[in-house]
């Protein structure tokens, strides 16, 4: 008889880009101020009919220049895009680094930055902080506390009146990850080296991985994990 094959759960993150928290209709006047200058002397200088460029060209070249690039400066804020889903949060400078939920040690609030900030060691064993401001990533600090209320509830010292907005539901934001990688991974109740992929059992709710064999009633995170323990032969 076909023994039915143990298959790991889709997992699924949202991707939230940082917000620009200087006022948006500013930054685009001067920038366009800036770009006008940069069009007008670049006209003067080396598109105009008269015999000798005007002596105020340069100048509204180089200042229409500083005055763009200020723009561009003020206008896309610092902020790392966020990643939150299945993996834990993750942040994101086009190499993503993630905390997983089981590897997650607190999930804070900072008062004073409003500011959601996750502490933890990320995939490669080294301590990680990812902070989402309110200002500029209000979704990514929705997310990431809803998602540790479920997952992980004993890491999270989030005041229930923390200036949060609440967690919007947007498609756009989803992405599909890659399964986790199990091979090679140590087992978490038994210390077993998972050598097999259909050896792994993953806790969905924390993505601690488990041996088959080993697998606890309850998993450190609080999930219980009787669908995936072996039935007994
Ligand atoms: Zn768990």
């Amino acid at each position: 008889m076909a023994k039915k094959r143990f298959r790991q759960a889709a997992r699924h993150e949202r991707r939230f880009f940082p917000q620009s928290s200087a006022n948006p209709i500013l930054v685009r006047l001067i920038g366009a101020v800036g770009a006008m200058s940069l069009g007008a002397g670049a006209f003067g200088q080396f598109a105009s009919d008269a015999p000798e460029p005007s002596k105020v060209t340069p100048w509204l070249l180089a200042g229409g220049a500083a005055l763009f690039g200020f723009a561009i400066w003020w206008g896309t804020s610092g902020d790392p895009v966020l990643r939150v889903g299945a993996g834990g949060a993750g942040i994101d400078r086009g190499t993503i680094r993630r905390i997983p939920w089981h590897a997650t040690s607190k999930v804070s609030w900072d008062g004073a930055n409003k500011a959601v900030v996750v502490q933890g060691r990320d995939e490669a064993d080294q301590e990680l902080i990812i902070r989402a401001r309110v200002a500029s990533q209000p979704q990514a600090a929705a997310w990431i506390v809803k998602e540790a209320r479920e997952r992980v509830p004993h890491t999270v010292e989030v005041p229930e009146d923390a200036d949060i907005p609440a967690a919007v539901d947007d498609p756009t934001d989803v992405l599909p990850m890659d399964p986790l990688q199990v091979v090679g991974r140590r087992c978490a109740e038994s210390n077993k080296s998972i050598a097999y992929e259909p050896d792994a059992r993953v806790c969905t709710r924390c993505e601690r991985v488990y041996h088959k064999d080993f697998v606890p009633k309850t998993c450190e995170c609080g999930a219980a994990l009787g669908h995936l323990r072996e039935k007994s032969a």
